[in-house]
């Protein structure tokens, strides 16, 4: 069996996930008759203290129909250039909500309160209003960097002073409360909206999930419709996100150990360059010519390991659910070997 460190998305259902999915009662949730998805979205909402939740088939339609509702054509999103709703959700900012972003360069992905205000535009009928900032925690593209609870709240602050939304796009958020012990509900009384995956760190094979204020989710109800991602029986689907929510989040810390070891063991390698601050799950690395990630990727999957080029010279590996510290002891072993 090869190890898998491509993406924390390619885990498959554990027998005890698909046990919840075999008994999950369903019944058609676009005439909102499916009392699992129900389970779920109270679930996600209570835990975050947050009025309302909807299930949604993946994290980039959980993101647009934020995007979506918060703004309207001609306004702006002020993010990270990392942002995931930037780089690798296809534009669909512009497709779908017929807005523009206003990038930052934050540090591995993390913005500040003070480069948000600086980016807010004034209210000139010749510039694109400024109305949402999008925050990612953990950033994908920015190594797994994490946020502050004191910088989330100094946003949030500048937000609500200048009459901005706020978004965070939380689709390995869990990742960053095991590492930080905040709470969902200190991260859910600060943000208007947040989207988080139960596909990645987690462990269910697929679905998303907005949280909101009861208005807000009414109306990305009927968005998610829009988008044609308004689902019959997915009962099947909530029942995983349930059960990787009871089951999949503490041991989340395990992945951002195995994440440390493996950090380690580049550390000690000759032609690694700029291995980026591990704080969760996500390690990313260059290499020193003339070794490319082309060369690198082949030697690691003749011996089993699979990884991803990340930037021309670029490596990410993602720890989660189906790699243990045994394939990472393997892994280490195969990296001191390869390449040398
Ligand atoms: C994976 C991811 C998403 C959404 O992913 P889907 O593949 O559409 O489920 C959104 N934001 C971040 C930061 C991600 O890593």
């Amino acid at each position: 069996m090869s190890i898998n460190l491509i993406s924390d998305t390619v885990t498959k259902p554990t027998p005890g996930m698909l046990k919840a999915m075999w008994a999950a009662e369903v019944g058609d949730d676009v005439f909102r008759e499916d009392p699992t998805a129900a389970a779920l979205e109270e679930k996600c909402a209570d835990m975050f203290g947050m009025e309302s939740a909807l299930f949604c088939p993946s994290g980039t339609m959980a993101n647009q129909i934020a995007l979506k509702v918060h703004t309207r054509p001609l306004d702006e999103v002020i993010c990270d250039e990392m942002s995931h709703i930037y780089q690798y959700e296809v534009g669909g900012y512009a497709f779908h909500s017929g807005i523009g972003v206003n990038l930052l360069k934050g540090e591995n992905g993390i913005l500040t309160a003070k480069m948000v205000e600086a980016a807010i535009k004034p209210p000139y009928d010749w510039l694109p209003k400024s109305s949402l900032v999008v925050i990612e925690n953990t950033c994908n593209k920015g190594g797994g960097s994490t946020y502050s609870l004191e910088t989330i709240k100094q946003i949030g602050e500048v937000c609500k002073k200048h009459g901005l939304a706020y978004h965070m796009d939380g689709a390995r958020l869990f990742n960053a409360l095991v590492e930080t012990g905040n709470t969902p509900k200190e991260i859910g009384s600060e943000m208007d909206s947040i989207s988080i995956c139960l596909s990645k760190g987690l462990g269910a094979p697929v679905g998303s999930v907005l949280i909101g204020e009861q208005s807000f989710i009414k109306e990305a109800r009927r968005v998610r419709k829009a988008m044609g991602g308004g689902m019959r029986q997915v009962g099947y689907l909530a029942a995983a996100g349930i059960y990787a929510l009871d089951h999949h989040i503490e041991r989340l810390s395990e992945d951002h150990e195995n994440a440390r070891q493996l950090a380690s063991v580049l550390n000690e390698l000759p032609w690694v360059s700029n291995i980026r601050p591990v704080q969760t799950n996500i390690l990313i690395f260059d290499l020193e010519p003339p070794l490319s990630p082309g060369i690198l990727l082949e030697k690691l999957m003749q011996n089993g390991v699979l990884a991803s080029a990340f930037g021309p010279q670029t490596i990410r590996f993602v720890t989660h659910l189906d790699v243990t510290a045994h394939m990472i002891a393997q892994t280490a072993r195969i990296l001191h070997k390869i390449a040398g």
